[in-house]
């Protein structure tokens, strides 16, 4: 990846980690997510830009090379919609590169077509279970849509797929 692109990216993510953080303050009543709970990152399918991926493995790349190690092997024994192999001991080894659906991944939000995402782990006692009853939530979600293709919409971010299938073509 280009200096030009990786900066031009890097400021993008600034300014989107800072409106999150935002995010997550207004909903901090609701949410539970620390360092350390990492089930969101071990069941999924992590949708990613071509852009993203390109960005995750410059965080790769910087990695130390036990870890790139352990990084390697997990993709090899890697399983659709198992655990992301960036993950080590219950943290992201590529946190500052991680793709968006990682970074809003926790938060209630409005999506394309009205209807409200919610992080799966609503259901597992956690992030706004207490205002979430028989798919319905009682709290007012963010309003921006945080999927990929609206926050990437100046960015010319390529295709999108799922982690494994960018991995393991
Ligand atoms: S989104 Fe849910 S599973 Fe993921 S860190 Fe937050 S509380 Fe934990
Ligand atoms: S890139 Fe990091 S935050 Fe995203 S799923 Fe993988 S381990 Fe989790």
């Amino acid at each position: 990846m280009g200096k030009v692109l990786e900066g031009k990216i890097r400021a993008f993510f600034e300014k989107l980690d800072s409106l999150l953080e935002g995010y997550f303050q207004a909903h901090k009543a609701y949410i539970c997510c620390r360092a350390g709970c990492s089930s969101c990152c071990e069941k999924g399918d992590y949708p990613v830009s071509e852009l993203e991926l390109k960005y995750l493995m410059q965080g790769f790349i910087e990695l130390d090379s036990e870890k790139k190690l352990i990084v390697q092997k997990n993709i090899k024994t890697m399983q659709r919609g198992e655990a992301c192999p960036f993950l080590i001991e219950n943290l992201c080894s590529v946190y500052d590169y991680r793709p968006i659906i990682c970074r809003v991944h926790g938060l209630a939000y409005i999506c394309g077509n009205d209807t409200v995402k919610l992080p799966y782990c609503a259901n597992e006692g956690k992030n706004y279970s207490s205002v979430y009853k028989d798919r319905e939530v009682f709290i007012n979600p963010v309003k921006d849509n945080l999927d990929t293709p609206s926050l990437l919409k100046n960015f010319d971010y390529g295709e999108i797929r799922n982690l494994y299938d960018w991995l393991k073509p």
